[in-house]
């Protein structure tokens, strides 16, 4: 298995993972324009997308998914609650393949990928994280939450890669000058994962398996990718001492990476 991220943060996601037999997009937070032209970009042929998975009704997660799923006729997995709240044309939902709808911890076979929604607390109709797993590997997408929960942390046990959010500094977010209402939505139980929160998940919960940690859905406002990548290095550095995690870690740029990790 191999992926890469197209695109993170507040102005757009998707991560495409790829395996022997399948590839699919996590998200379609940019334009199809612009998502055809980060999968060129990294080598993909945008034809070959097998399907596209979508976590939520957010903008920068469906921003471009009516144009791409038409255009390139792929099938979209999606929650029923999350579809009700698309707000796309009559005739453009009706010329959108739509798989069978998504349901919390029922896996779904793509080609040799299988991938499992997990309901995570974010203010969404029905939001997910995903994990996926192919040829004995396994990769966890999880951005957009306001805590991990105990049963997401159980999922992502048994990890070789972890996309994890970090999306705002708790400090820079009350210094900051977002309006009161959108600090309490960010910093919620219904929210987006703090550095703190994630740092906190890698000190106790974390199996220390990954090879690849990447830091996701970074505020541009509100973090800094350094201060991001600090924190999960020094709950790692003390819960794993004797780990070269500096390796491990990285930091997923708004604009995605360049490049495959491969697992
Ligand atoms: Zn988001
Ligand atoms: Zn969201």
């Amino acid at each position: 298995m191999r992926f890469t991220i197209l695109a993170s943060g507040s102005a757009g996601n998707a991560t495409l993972i790829a395996s022997d037999r399948a590839a699919v997009l996590v998200d379609a937070g940019l334009s199809a324009r612009a998502l055809a032209q980060r999968m060129t970009d990294v080598g993909f042929d945008p034809a070959r997308l097998t399907a596209i998975v979508i976590t939520h009704e957010h903008a920068d997660h469906v921003g471009g998914l009516s144009v791409l799923a038409r255009r390139l006729a792929v099938p979209v997995f999606i929650a029923p609650a999350t579809r009700q709240q698309l707000r796309f044309k009559e005739k453009d939902m009706a010329a959108i393949r739509w798989a069978d709808p998504l349901t919390a911890e029922a896996p779904i076979t793509i080609g040799d990928l299988t991938l499992t929604p997990i309901a995570v607390p974010h203010d969404a109709a029905e939001p997910f994280v995903f994990t996926a797993q192919a040829g004995g590997v396994k990769l966890a997408v999880v951005t957009d939450l306001g805590y991990i929960p105990a049963h997401v942390a159980h999922h992502l046990t048994g990890c070789q890669a972890l996309v994890l959010e970090a999306n705002h500094d708790r400090d820079m977010l009350q210094a900051g000058n977002y309006p009161w209402e959108l600090k309490q939505r960010i910093a919620g139980r219904l929210g987006h994962l703090s550095n703190d929160a994630m740092a906190r998940f890698l000190r106790e919960d974390f199996d220390g398996q990954a090879a690849h940690i990447i830091l996701a859905h970074l505020s541009q406002q509100n973090n800094h990718p350094e201060l991001a990548r600090l924190a999960a290095l020094q709950s790692l550095g003390d819960r794993y001492p004797r780990h070269a995690w500096t390796e491990v870690v990285s930091v997923a740029p708004p604009h995605g990476f360049a490049k495959w990790h491969r697992l």
